[in-house]
């Protein structure tokens, strides 16, 4: 179902009016995590007066450590839900566990992080669902065993699936993961799915991620995801590779000068 021979026409993905996928570019901008409701809605408003299309917030946090913060759980989506009020922003969070879907009947993009890819009992169940998975690259994963994923997804019913390349591992460490920014020509010639681009988790560095989104955008992405902090020194995720709403700005000026965002 995910293949370009059987189905031509680039799929395009409806989520509360805005369009992944119609060539024009989706901008998922926010924090790793929720944290404060004052954290969350001050980064929505911003990134939403630059023009970012999406506001993505982590409430369940896949972490590396069971010691570090794992997320504000299913108060994090109640704080996402105000600041997708207060801005009109369609939200995108990571789901983890099938016991949460309930609780992410109203969200509007659910996530499958890299760590998930593979889980094909919640990409079974996430088949059977209306409503729009990002699914992101698993950090050892193929290309052919990422749109198997999508498969997954799709064999159930549910077609409205966003690829995301998020970074692989390589031997390099100059860099958090490898960002393979071929798999975008890979994905579109070989599917009719919408592809976006993560620099953020792609190299783990902020300074990085100007220029690769203009990178991902120049390969044919159909969008990008960005973390976006108001205090990334302070961050309770990921605020190596966070940019601050200013950057995001300037960000989003040069960005316009390539392409339709939208
Ligand atoms: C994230 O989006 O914050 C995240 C945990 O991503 P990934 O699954 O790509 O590591
Ligand atoms: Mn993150």
């Amino acid at each position: 179902k995910a293949n370009r021979l059987f189905h031509p026409d680039d799929t395009i993905i409806d989520v509360k009016g805005r369009k992944v996928g119609e060539g024009t570019i989706s901008i998922m901008a926010g924090p790793c995590s929720v944290e404060t409701e004052e954290q969350i809605v001050s980064i929505a408003r911003s990134v939403k007066e630059s023009g970012a299309t999406f506001l993505r917030g982590g409430a369940f946090k896949p972490r590396t450590s069971p010691y570090a913060f794992q997320g504000l759980g299913y108060e994090g989506l109640d704080l996402l839900k105000i600041a997708r009020k207060e801005t009109g922003l369609p939200i995108v969070s990571e789901l983890m566990s099938l016991e949460q879907l309930p609780a992410f009947e109203d969200v509007d993009i659910i996530q499958v992080g890299a760590r998930n890819m593979q889980n094909f009992i919640l990409l079974r169940e996430l088949g059977k669902i209306d409503k729009p998975i990002l699914l992101k690259r698993g950090m050892c994963a193929t290309m052919k065993e990422f749109l198997m994923s999508a498969e997954y997804i799709m064999k159930e019913g549910n077609e409205k699936v966003i690829l995301c390349e998020r970074g692989i591992r390589t031997f390099e460490t100059a860099t958090r993961n490898t960002l393979d920014l071929s798999c975008v020509p890979v994905l579109k010639k070989k599917s009719h799915l919408p592809v976006i681009v993560d620099p953020s988790h792609g190299t783990g560095l902020s300074w990085t991620v100007e220029a690769l989104s203009k990178a991902a955008i120049a390969v044919g992405a159909d969008g990008v995801m960005v973390e976006v902090h108001n205090n990334p020194e302070e961050a309770l995720c990921d605020g190596e590779q966070s940019i601050t709403p200013a950057q995001f700005d300037k960000i989003m000026k040069t960005l316009k000068k390539y392409a339709e965002i939208e």
